[in-house]
């Protein structure tokens, strides 16, 4: 199915390299040390409070001294390499190291207090102290059990230390010592079983969180990508809509003189002539033409013709309402369309034109001025009549007005038929 996007398919789940694990690993196991290094605060003072008035201060001192070294130092080392985020690996394992003496120094701290707060007796406190030991080593599974190699150190340690201690200053368990060391053995084997699930569930966990955060990077780069393709596409679209209008100006309006092209205000035309049919209004156009036009070409050129052109359709388009229009007919040939004009006042708006016109100057090279007229024949839209038709006789009022003696505006009457220009 194409809609199915390949990128959540197990197998396109992004690659993990061994040493990434590794590293996350490792940084899980010295969060959980800082955070058990706090922890461990706890037993420490629970003993203190209980051996407060059955043991000489100062030896109570050394032995809280002794446990507070070896938990700042672990919560030491867990500080300074979380407080490195980018570790490499041998730097991974030049802090496990550190971390294991320190495994073996809390392990050895621990069995301390059977010297240091012990008096060779087996009595209470010689049992809160053994019950703490135990408790101690499986609290510390849920914060070492990930590292095999921390752990067994730490439990090892413990174990020999105590069996030791107990076989050198406590004789009344000497005769059960076999028995102890059994028991002992067994609860590190069974400790240390736990420390390998604890191993992999952390370690499939650390994979999960890897893939995740790829995953989100992944997600994240592509919404990026997505949000600057879809900049491009708006800047694209705007560029194709602005060419877009340009065109159809150019198809619209002609080049030179701004005016609509003939093919435009033709279809104009017969569009207004329609909706004449449906809502009768006045309806009127004008035919201009520049007076002997080819003498300006012949005498000033062809540029000054030009401008002559621009200028023209300029003074025009000024001059219209907002509903009238204005085009380009033929060569030096332009219409202009008056709704809502009748016959009279478009007679009248011809002659505006007329007078504007001539009233204008041009400059022609060397110095030289001159100035134009225009012949205007014009027409009245009436009942039933196509769009050609009105035109055909606008136009051979324009002629009548040449014949005429060119420079003036005349309507058209019947009887007007269409001469060659003199
Ligand atoms: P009449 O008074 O009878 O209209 O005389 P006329 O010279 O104006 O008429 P004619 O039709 O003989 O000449 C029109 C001239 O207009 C001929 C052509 O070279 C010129 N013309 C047409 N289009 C352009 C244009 O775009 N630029 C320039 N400069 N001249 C043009
Ligand atoms: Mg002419
Ligand atoms: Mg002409």
């Amino acid at each position: 199915m194409d809609t199915f996007s390949p990128s959540i398919l197990p197998e396109a789940l992004p690659e993990l390299s061994e040493e990434a694990v590794q590293v996350r690993l490792m940084r899980e196991l010295f969060v959980r040390t800082r955070e058990s290094a706090l922890v461990d605060f706890l037993p420490v003072l629970l003993l203190g409070w209980a051996h407060w008035e059955a043991q000489p201060l100062w030896q109570l001192g050394v032995w809280a001294g002794l446990m507070l070294g070896v938990l700042v130092y672990r919560w030491l080392v867990a500080h300074l390499f979380l407080a490195r985020p980018k570790s490499q690996a041998a730097r991974v394992r030049a802090w496990l190291l550190l971390e294991r003496l320190g495994a073996v120094g809390l392990a050895a701290a621990w069995v301390s207090s059977m010297v240091l707060l012990g008096r060779g007796e087996v009595d209470g406190l010689f049992h809160l102290r053994l019950i703490c030991l135990v408790a101690l080593a499986a609290f510390l599974l849920s914060a070492l059990g990930i590292n095999l190699q921390v752990y067994a150190n730490f439990l090892v340690a413990l174990v020999l230390g105590t069996l030791w201690v107990l076989y050198l200053h406590y004789p009344a368990y000497a005769y059960a010592l076999p028995t102890v060391a059994v028991g002992l053995a067994l609860y590190v084997l069974m400790l240390l079983l736990r420390s390998r699930g604890e191993y992999r569930r952390a370690r499939e966990w650390v994979r999960a969180r890897l893939t995740q955060r790829k995953l989100l990077d992944q997600l994240h780069q592509n919404i990026q990508q997505e949000l600057q393709m879809h900049d491009m596409l708006r800047n694209r679209t705007h560029e194709l809509e602005e060419t877009n209008r340009k065109l159809g100006e150019l198809a619209i309006h002609d080049g030179l003189t701004g005016a609509f092209r003939r093919g435009h205000i033709e279809a104009e035309l017969r569009r207004q002539v329609k909706a004449w049919e449906r809502s009768p209004d006045d309806f009127s156009i004008l035919l201009l033409d520049i007076d002997h036009f080819k003498n300006v070409n012949d005498e000033y050129g062809h540029p000054a013709g030009d401008e002559v052109l621009r200028r023209l359709a300029e003074q025009v388009q000024g001059m219209l309402r907002g509903s009238d229009l204005f085009g380009r007919w033929g060569g030096e040939e332009f219409i202009v369309l008056l709704p809502g004009t009748d016959l009279d006042r478009a007679v009248e708006a011809g002659e505006r034109l007329r007078l504007a016109l001539a009233g204008l100057t041009f400059k022609a090279d060397a110095g030289r001025r001159f100035c134009i007229t225009v012949s205007i024949g014009v027409a009245h839209l009436e009942p039933g009549e196509t769009a050609a038709s009105l035109t055909e006789r606008a136009d051979k009022a324009l002629y009548a007005a040449k014949h005429a003696g060119r420079n003036r505006v005349l309507p058209y009457e019947p009887g007007q038929t269409e001469f060659s220009p003199l």
